[in-house]
């Protein structure tokens, strides 16, 4: 019983550890969607309702010193210490963006973004205290007209468009990509494989119809595919869904992982990895040639060991942690909980993962992110339309 529901979850721990090597070996967004408001910029996660305003900045690099920040001995030390941390650079796309290609047009949809990161120099040594201040509006009224169009139809045409986007594989094929309406989830969108289950939902759920009982059983509160439904609702490609697919790897490999040459990766998540230049197992080794951008100062991202210490720190002085701390515009994003959307975004890699309770999918796959936002660890209850949803506030942390 606890082994079933832990697996309805986070699914199993081989599953779990694969999706997450395989993020590490380039399955990633790099950089984010920001606010452009009241003369700020400001993160978006799936708690951001107008995403009219939104634009997609580059996944951006600071000077912070891990070491320095773990020995701060109280909550002020640190805080006056991060307030003098630096933006020194912003990373160029990642090869994995340079494939995302429009579903409709199939063009690449960063095409003009290739020089972003040189853009955005302006940026460079503007110190967290004022970017909390609004100073780095000055740059972005900088970039010239067409960035700034291109940047926002990243976020309003695509990021934030269910079904818009997928990877374009060097053999000619699509993987679609995971995307809501309406919604930027930093921990599930555009890095992961489009949940086949969710397009079978929006179909019944356009046509009237109630989702299927059989994925919906409220006397256990959690969910579980059979060998007999779950083709219905998965497809080969789920080890990259961040939504952990509840079955058994026994299973998924009786059923829709039969037919893959390599156990649990699907056909569709190979193409992708040799598409990046990985070589597949005994095939020929890939020609491409890749040149490392070595004018770009890359630094360790200490997002999480700052959230992490201040937590600590807080904790011993009795300070309620209810802010998120850290609210970097382009560095890890701070998440919440999704609403309007029959999805839930918990961490596959994380074990305190979000309970989902009276939903159609449950689980997650994995994320980024720090806990916050709510002020105590009850469930939250979401109105969300047809999919009454019951969520613990979450965390997640790629
Ligand atoms: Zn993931």
């Amino acid at each position: 019983m606890i082994e079933e529901m832990a697996r309805s979850f986070v699914g199993e721990l081989k599953t779990t550890l694969i999706h997450e090597i395989i993020h590490g070996l380039g399955f990633y967004l790099s950089g984010t969607l920001s606010n452009i408001q009241d003369n700020k910029i400001l993160p978006v996660d799936e708690s951001v309702v107008d995403l009219t305003n939104a634009v997609y900045l580059p996944l951006c690099y600071y000077n912070s010193d891990k070491k320095r920040i773990t020995e701060s001995k109280n909550t002020q030390e640190l805080d006056d210490y991060v307030q003098n941390i630096e933006i020194v650079s912003f990373a160029p796309l990642n090869i994995f963006q340079k494939y995302i290609v429009d579903l409709v047009y199939k063009k690449p949809i960063f095409d003009k973004l290739g020089y972003l990161h040189d853009e955005f120099k302006c940026f460079d040594h503007i110190k967290q205290s004022e970017w909390a201040n609004g100073e780095n509006i000055k740059c972005y009224n900088n970039l010239s007209a067409e960035t700034k169009q291109n940047i926002s139809e990243i976020a309003l045409n695509y990021f934030s468009q269910y079904k818009s986007i997928g990877f374009k594989t060097n053999n000619g094929t699509i993987v679609p990509l995971q995307t809501f309406d309406n919604i930027f989830a930093p921990s599930a969108s555009v890095g992961h494989v489009a949940v086949h289950y969710l397009d079978v939902a929006f179909e019944l759920m356009s046509q009237g119809l109630p989702l299927p009982e059989e994925l919906f059983d409220e006397s256990k509160n959690y969910l579980l595919y059979t060998e007999e439904n779950i083709e219905k609702y998965v497809d080969n490609n789920f080890l990259m869904y961040y939504l952990a697919t509840n079955a058994t790897n026994e299973v998924l490999m009786k059923t829709v992982a039969q037919g893959n040459k390599h156990d649990l990766i699907g056909p569709g998540i190979v193409d992708i990895l040799t598409t990046l230049g990985w070589t597949e197992k005994d095939e020929e080794r890939a020609q491409d040639m890749y040149y490392v951008a070595d004018d770009v100062i890359v630094t360790e991202l200490t997002v999480d060991v700052l959230n992490i210490k201040k937590f600590e720190l807080d904790s011993k002085a009795g300070i309620a942690n209810e802010q998120p701390f850290f609210p970097l515009p382009t560095d890890q994003p701070i998440s919440s909980v999704p609403i309007d959307q029959p999805v839930s975004t918990a961490p596959i890699d994380q074990p305190t993962a979000t309970a989902v309770v009276k939903q159609p999918i449950a689980t997650s796959v994995d994320g980024q992110v720090s806990e916050t936002g709510t002020d105590d660890d009850q469930p939250i209850e979401i109105d969300a339309g047809e999919f009454p949803l019951i969520l613990e506030s979450e965390s997640d942390s790629e």
